[in-house]
């Protein structure tokens, strides 16, 4: 996150329980130069005429095989079994990042990073997160809380859930209250139920925080 571009905007009211820690009435609300970048930049909120609000969906599935590293929201998950790809094929953050670049029309991570170039071989997905919050924030807006689902048939996921909470939640800047995790398994059904597969699907809201300036569209 920009955390410089965040701070000039702290004190400008909050429109959510889940809106965002660096909005505090401790510090007032800054003042710029008149012709300064920041001072051009307003908050959507007030004056935009479009929606402050976008939403964004995201699915990721990937196969599972034996002897890999099983990584979901950038925790390693003890198991026999992990997921193949080209990536860390860290389902949580590929569904997420999907969903944070559909809300703001910004593609998929399959052309951001595809997975035919050697450079992301191995790539940490939380990288693959970061560029979206980046997109998302240079369109004027900011994550205001996610729900993802993820569908696996083992190892159980709820002893490792405070754990993808905290990173997800320390990733988009908001409180964990505002991160919803949850796993199913495939009831044996399926690829998810045969231990072949697994699944995540990610649904963000996100909340219009600036009118982005002619500085912020490169
Ligand atoms: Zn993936």
């Amino acid at each position: 996150m920009n955390e410089a571009l965040l701070s000039r905007v702290r004190g400008q009211p909050a429109s959510s329980p889940c809106s965002h820690s660096w909005i505090s009435p401790v510090f007032p609300a800054p003042r710029f130069p008149p012709d300064s970048p920041v001072a051009r930049l307003r908050v959507m909120s007030q004056h935009a005429s479009t929606s402050p609000h976008r939403i964004g969906l995201g699915t990721d599935r990937h196969r599972l095989e034996p002897g890999l590293p099983l990584v979901l929201a950038g925790v390693t998950i003890p198991s026999e079994i992990g997921a193949v790809g080209h990536s860390d094929a860290d389902v949580v953050f590929h569904s997420l990042a999907d969903a944070l670049l559909g809300a703001v029309g910004e593609g998929d991570i399959g052309e951001l990073f595809p997975d035919t170039d050697p450079r992301y071989q191995g790539l940490d997905s939380r990288r693959i997160v970061e560029e979206a919050l980046r997109r998302v924030q240079l369109r004027g807006f900011q994550a205001e809380n996610v729900d993802i689902v993820i569908e696996l048939e083992r190892p159980k996921l709820l002893p490792h859930r405070p754990a993808m909470r905290t990173s997800i939640a320390a990733l988009l800047g908001v409180e964990e209250s505002c991160v919803g995790v949850k796993a199913k398994t495939g009831e044996g059904l399926g690829p998810v139920g045969e231990g072949k597969m697994i699944a995540a699907t990610a649904v963000v809201l996100l909340v219009g925080v600036l009118a982005v300036g002619e500085e912020n569209t490169k």
